[in-house]
C-alpha cells in the first residue's frame, strides 16, 4: 500500500488499484509519500481492502 500525494489529496492506493489509476498517475504528476507494507489497518481508498498478501 503506497500513500500517493495526488492534487485532491493524499490517499492510500494497493498494488492493483495502482494500475487502474495509472493514468491520473502520470498525467497529474502523483508521487508516493509512503510506502507502507504489510499493515493491515490500512484500507486502501479505491478498493477498500487491506494490504494483505494472497496466497493460492
Ligand atoms: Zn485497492
Amino acid at each position: 500500500m503506497k500513500l500517493w500525494v495526488t492534487p485532491k489529496g493524499d490517499r492510500w492506493l494497493c498494488d492493483d488499484c495502482q494500475k487502474d489509476f495509472e493514468k491520473a498517475i502520470n498525467e497529474e504528476g502523483w508521487r508516493v509519500a509512503f510506502d507502507e507494507k504489510y499493515n493491515a489497518m490500512l484500507r486502501c481508498s479505491a478498493c477498500k481492502q487491506p494490504d494483505v498478501e494472497m496466497f493460492d
